[in-house]
Order: C-alpha cells, then structure tokens, then sequence
C-alpha cells in the first residue's frame, strides 16, 4: 500500500506537504468529516485528490467554478490520475463517454457542479465505491459569507444520501462565523477542523487613496513590465475606459466584463489564461474562472465590496508562491456605491443590513487605517499576527505599504489637529454640503455657492492649504470610515456631516488616527519573480534558457489544448533553467515533476536544457 508521501512524489513530484495536507487527506482516509481552510494557492485540491491517487475508491468534488472545471481535470490527468467531469457546458459525447468511465469504475476523481449533482440518480449509481465527498468554495454554503449559492444550501440533502463518504468541506476566505455555518449547513459529523494561517507572505499590499486612477495604475503595470496582471473596476464604462488607457501607454490588455459578447469574453479569458494576454481588465464577474499561477499583480481600481472579497480577488495574484503585488486604489464614494447597489431593490431585512454596513466599514477600514496590511487582514480571519513586529531587527512586515514607509501617519498630536480642523469645517458648514464642498473650503478654493452662504470668511477657509489636496480628499474619507463623519443621502446629494464620535472628538474624546502616503512611487522590481521566494541562495537562473523552455511549454500546451501552467508552472521551469539537470533522474529532482511527466515530456525538455534543441 503506498503511503501519502510516496504518493505526493509519485503522481506530483512533490517532496513534502504544505500546511494541513496531510491532515486533511489523512481524514479523508480514516472516513472522518474535515473543515479545511486555506488560503488560496496553499494547496486545497491536493487534500481531496490525494486519497483519490492512493486508489481508495471514488472522489466526488463539487465546485461552483464550472470554467474552471476542464482546467482541473486536465490538470489532475497530467499528475496521472483518472479524472473526469459532469457539467452543463458538456457536449453529449463527452458526457456519455464520462458515465462510461463511471459505470465501468474507472474513475478516480469526478467533479461535479451542484446543478449535476442534485439531479436524480447520479449519487446512487456511484454510493457503494464513493468514499469522499468535497465541497470547493463552501463559503457558497454560508448566507453570512460573500459569494451566497442557492444550490449550495440543498447540497445536504444530497450528502444524506451518500452517509458512508467522508465529507471535505474546503474554502481560502471564512470569518469563524461563516466556519460555524459551512459545518451546521453540509452537517458535518465532528470534522477535523483544519484551520491554517490565512496570511500570503509573498503577497505585497498596499492600498492608497484614488488620485488619478489610470496614473496609479500604469504605475503598478510599469513595475511590472510583461507580467501577468489583473485590474479590477466596478462599472463597466471604468473597465473600457482603463483598458483603453493601458492599451495607450503599450500594455497588452484585453477588457472583460458581462456587457461584452460571450465570444470576446472568452478570447479574453483564453488569451489570459494561455499568457497570450498579459492584463485582464474586469469586473469582478472575472476571475472566478480562472487559476492562472503567475498572476504578478491585482490592482482594484475601486474599493471592493468587503474584505472577503478583497482577499479572495487580490488572492489570485502570486498563487505560486513567487512575489506578486495586491494595490487598492480607495475612495469613500465607492462605499456610497456598493450601499446604493445593494438597496436598489428597496431596503433589506435589518440583519442584511447590518451585515452591508459592517461589511463596508471594514472594507474601509482596511483601506486607510495606518497599520500593517498584513495584519489586518489576518485579524479579519480571526488569526493572530506577529509577522510585522520584527524582520530582521526591523520592525515591519516588509511586504505592504505602511511597513515599506510608503505611507506614514501623522504624529497622534498632529492627527487630532487635522482630524478637529476638518470636522469643523463639516460642523460650520451644517451637513447641508458634500464632501467636496468641505474639501474646497479646507483648501481656500472659493466657489461661487461657497461666496453666496459666506462659507469664504469662516475661519476653516483654507486653514488645510498647505496639506495639499489628495491629502485632504484621503483625511476626509479617513474621518469617515473611522465614523467621526458620516454620509447622508439625502434627496440626490451626499451630504457631509460630523457623527456624535466626531463632535466628542473635538472636544478631545478618543483617538484618531490619519495616513499620509508618501510621493513617490514604489521602485520597480527586476523581473523574475518566480526566484525570488524562499531565499534560498542555489545557482543563478539562465534567462535565456528560461525563455527557451516557455516557448517549449507553450507549443505543448498549445497541442494539447490546455493552458501552459498544466504542463508545468513556471517555478518548474526556473528550477531548471537554474539546476540545468542532463538525465531524466536530475530532471526527476525539480520540484513540480513527477513520473507521469517525465514519461511524456521529460524527453523534450531535457533536449533544450541540454542544448540539443
Ligand atoms: P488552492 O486551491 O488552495 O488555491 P491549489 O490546489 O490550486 O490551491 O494549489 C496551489 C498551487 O500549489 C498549485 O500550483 C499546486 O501545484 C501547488 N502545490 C500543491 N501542493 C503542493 C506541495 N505539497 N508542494 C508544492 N507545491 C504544491
Ligand atoms: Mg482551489
Ligand atoms: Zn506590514
């Protein structure tokens, strides 16, 4: 009987486990329930293939991402396993041909949508050889979570039919409270709660107040040059508007967004995804398609929804481990946004409402409180984080904007100074103004209305000047999501008032705190990223060779109609550009390959590096 270990080497020529791998095939393999959640790129698919590997019997896997459904297939297929999948983008043949397999027992691995799923008969054909049940993305599951299915809620009554299969239930983003949810909804039996630290190291944040966006954004693209990057906006005129700005300055980008025929969004997808394509710009509908493992950067050209959001859609950057950047770009109207959206339909049941709120005021929190990026998203998940109190003698994370210096926040004196000035300009100028208004009576800009109500000759006329006014604009929405002001709608016009926090803050009630982000941009970055993770010296990567292999992976991929990653990921390939292994037993020795692919591609790419090619 292999071991998990033997089988890890084997099928993915992996030599150990990543966090909470083993543990949770280990309870698929003794039949027990198990809560798994890590964050993305930590390796979820693994925890439910692995058992499938070892020939246990069938693994059943439900996922909602049906685009990304024959990726993973393949995926599994190359690491030599007998996988299949039964979804409504099948055509009649390729269906027949999946239930062939089924009903001789060949199939080790099916995956499933919920839709499929739920039709009658397919459970009960498999039951006697099921021996796992995994739900992907089981945030799904959970109303309080950020992605709600309906599908998703009737999947218990499927798993009650099917009592003998251990059950997985995995997802990257749950708050303690949607864990509670997804075990009492699939009604888990006593899981195994396999709970890992949610924090990327390799991920650099940074989250800055929204000047000029398509300014901001090329910033991020120039750093980055010929990488792979995601820029996500809210609207589809912004998606338009940004790509054709990027198109301008010479970056390769394709926009996405559900208004576009579905053919073009699926050139757009399919280029990306084929690396064909360096930038997709999107709306958040893209993405939950695509696992593409060399994604450099996701900049959010408006404030996302919440921070389960952010964390899953900045998630897809840096899925190998290699360094990658995750940029917000903030601004307080986008909160008014999400809240109008949300109440188009007439108000929500006061708990739904609850929930929007907190959920905007933490999405905003994030965005401008001056503390470690890192850190606060770690908290969101309920997990503790020491990360930022020493790198190196050095206080910081080193991998997000605060710890970087890149913003600085104002001496508390200096904070409570500013913060008072800008209350009171809301204060005198009664909550009959929007958030403009107030900024330009802060900077001394007279406006003809601000003539007519005498706003001109009040004592906060232009008392913030000198600040300068991006500054000012970010202390406002500062002020506002720390709740010392607030918006109110009111007919067609936000208006800007000071909350009851806000008027005891003036009279030195409280604390608060304000970010200054620095001028200059970040300095760009050299180019292979894949290398830099982990630190560990070995010899240099020949770029040139690198290259070489690509071209090799592509025309591969390209034959055999998946995407380039499937065949090997690009920390495969700097392992070989750098390592330059002769024999198939070296070649053997590169992380990410095992037996099946050196048997089919081992023969090719030890032509290239050995330079017969
Ligand atoms: P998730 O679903 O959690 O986002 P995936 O299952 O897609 O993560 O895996 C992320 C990446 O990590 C994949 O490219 C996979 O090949 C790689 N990986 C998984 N397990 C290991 C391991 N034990 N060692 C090294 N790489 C791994
Ligand atoms: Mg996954
Ligand atoms: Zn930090």
């Amino acid at each position: 009987m292999m071991t998990p270990e033997e089988a890890l080497r084997r099928f993915w020529g992996y030599e150990s486990f990543k966090p909470l791998q083993r543990e949770a095939a280990q309870a698929a393999l003794e039949g027990r329930d198990s809560l798994v959640v890590l964050p993305t790129g930590g390796g979820k698919s693994l925890c439910y293939q692995l058992p499938a590997a070892m020939g246990r019997g069938l693994a059943l896997v439900v996922s909602p991402l049906i685009a990304l459904m024959d990726d993973q297939v393949a995926s599994a297929r190359e690491a030599g396993l007998a996988a299949d999948a039964l979804h409504s983008n099948l055509d009649a043949a390729r269906r027949l041909e999946a239930y062939r397999r089924l009903s001789r027992g060949e199939t080790a691995i099916l995956y499933v949508s919920p839709e499929r799923l739920l039709m009658e008969g397919l459970l009960e054909d498999v039951a006697a050889r099921l021996v796992l049940i995994a739900v992907d993305e089981a945030h799904c599951v959970s109303q309080w979570g950020h992605e709600f299915r309906t599908e998703y809620r009737r999947l218990s009554e499927v798993l009650e039919r099917a009592p003998k299969a251990a059950r997985m239930a995995l997802t990257a983003t749950a708050t303690p409270e949607v864990q509670e949810d997804i075990c009492s909804q699939l009604r888990l039996r006593s899981p195994r709660r396999l709970v890992g630290h949610p924090d990327r190291p390799n991920l650099v944040y940074r989250a800055f107040p929204r000047r000029d966006q398509l300014v901001q954004i090329l910033e991020v693209a120039r750093r980055n040059p010929g990488s792979g990057g995601i820029v996500y906006a809210q609207t589809r005129k912004d998606v338009e508007r940004i790509a054709a700005g990027l198109k301008r300055a010479g970056v390769s980008c394709a926009p996405y967004h559900a208004g576009l025929p579905a053919e073009d969004r699926r050139r757009a997808q399919d280029d990306f995804v084929n690396e064909r394509l360096d930038v997709a710009v999107a709306t958040i509908a893209f993405g939950m398609g695509i696992d593409r493992p060399d994604v450099r950067y996701v900049v959010h050209a408006n404030t996302p929804r919440s921070v389960e959001h952010y964390q899953q859609e900045s998630g897809r950057a840096g899925r190998d481990g290699g360094s990658a950047e995750c940029v917000l770009l903030f601004a307080a109207s986008d909160l008014a946004a999400h809240r109008a959206l949300a109440l188009k339909d007439g108000p929500l049941a006061p708990e739904r409402r609850q929930a929007l709120e907190r959920q905007l005021r933490e999405i905003g929190r994030y965005a401008v409180s001056p503390v470690c990026r890192h850190r606060l998203l770690a908290e969101h998940f309920g997990a503790a984080y020491q990360g930022d109190t020493l790198q190196q003698g050095v206080p910081g994370c080193g991998a997000c904007d605060i710890c970087l210096g890149e913003t600085k926040s104002l001496p508390s004196e200096e904070a409570l100074l500013t913060a008072k000035k800008i209350l009171s300009a809301a204060w005198r100028t009664g909550g009959r103004f929007g958030a403009g208004y107030v900024v330009n009576l802060l900077m001394g800009k007279a406006e003809e209305r601000m003539k007519r109500h005498g706003h001109d000759a009040l004592q906060v006329f232009g008392l913030l000047k000198e600040a300068g006014e991006p500054a000012v604009r970010s202390w406002t929405d500062q002020l506002i999501v720390q709740g010392f002001l607030e918006v109110a709608e009111e007919g067609d016009y936000p208006l800007l008032r000071i909350t009851g926090a806000g008027q005891a803050l003036c009279r030195d009630e409280g604390t608060v705190r304000l970010g200054v982000p620095a001028p200059q941009a970040p300095r760009a970055r050299k180019k292979s990223k894949v290398l830099e993770r982990g630190g560990s010296p070995g010899p240099a990567l020949d770029e040139e060779l690198f290259e070489r292999l690509r071209l090799l992976r592509r025309r591969i991929a390209e034959k055999l109609g998946v995407p380039p990653y499937v065949v090997f990921h690009d920390s495969a390939l700097a392992e070989m550009a750098a390592l330059k292994p002769g024999t198939p037993e070296a070649l053997r020795q590169v992380k990410g390959v095992g037996d099946r692919k050196i048997e089919r591609y081992g023969a090719d790419f030890l032509e290239v590096i050995t330079g017969k090619r």
